[in-house]
């Protein structure tokens, strides 16, 4: 059985309550360094960057494609203005016909070309509005990363604030506490919870009930006796 006076009991007690935060603490920090909504928003981000570099190809496929429907427009305009300056210059029937003839499919091939350029213009203006959506779904997106990486560096900020306090105030029970006692709960503290209080017969380090015999035993002990659960083998402080 250890002996320990009261004070040095609560002391273990206090150190076990620091020895829980600092770790609970660190656990949260570990959280906020890996923040998962940092990770989603970048790949969202990287998905859209993607998805931009497609839109940005298919624009430029559809401008060259326009210009050249509208340079074979010109040519075929050119063509028709040679044609009926031709057609006025004609000295027989036959080559007039062949002139008109020739006017007809110029004039028909035209009015495809210029069938396409209305639907180039109309998938020209779709492709414009898609690439001018994705820049604002991605400019929206990079404010949120930079907002949630600064979120997350207060956060790492102040917990890591948080733990050097946390371990300040151990060190400082660690100080006050009889190096033997402070060993002993060292070895217990690697094992499992090290200290415990009663919570009516059951242990709060390993949450079992205590034996009624060796609770009354446990209990009768003189104040500066320092008990272990039979269970778990903690310190139980009364
Ligand atoms: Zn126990």
């Amino acid at each position: 059985m250890i002996t320990a006076s009261k004070k040095q009991q609560t002391l273990v007690l206090r150190l076990s309550e620091f020895d829980f935060q600092i770790k609970r603490t660190s656990l949260t920090l570990k959280g906020a360094e890996q923040n998962a909504s940092v990770e989603a928003l970048r790949s969202e981000s990287l998905e859209q960057s993607e998805k931009l570099l497609e839109a940005n190809s298919n624009l430029e496929r559809l401008q060259d494609d326009l210009k050249k429907v509208l340079a074979d427009i010109e040519m075929a305009d050119t063509r028709i203005q040679q044609d009926q300056g031709k057609a006025k210059a004609v000295s027989s029937e036959r080559e007039l016909k062949a002139v008109e003839s020739e006017l007809v499919s110029l004039q028909n091939r035209k009015s495809m070309l210029e069938d396409t350029e209305l639907s180039l213009l109309e998938q020209l203006e779709a492709a414009e509005k898609l690439v001018s959506d994705i820049s604002q779904v991605r400019a929206a997106l990079s404010i949120r990363l930079e907002q949630e990486l600064a979120k997350s560096a207060g956060e790492s900020k102040s917990l890591t604030a948080a733990i050097s306090e946390l371990s300040q105030k151990r060190d400082a029970i660690v100080a006050e506490l009889e190096p033997a006692l402070f060993a002993t709960y060292q070895h217990k503290a690697q094992r499992g919870v090290p200290v415990g209080q009663t919570l009516g017969r059951d242990c709060s380090a390993c949450r079992l009930a205590i034996n009624g015999v060796e609770f009354d035993a446990m209990m009768a002990l003189p104040e500066d006796s320092l008990p272990t659960c039979p269970n778990c083998d903690a310190f139980i402080i009364r």
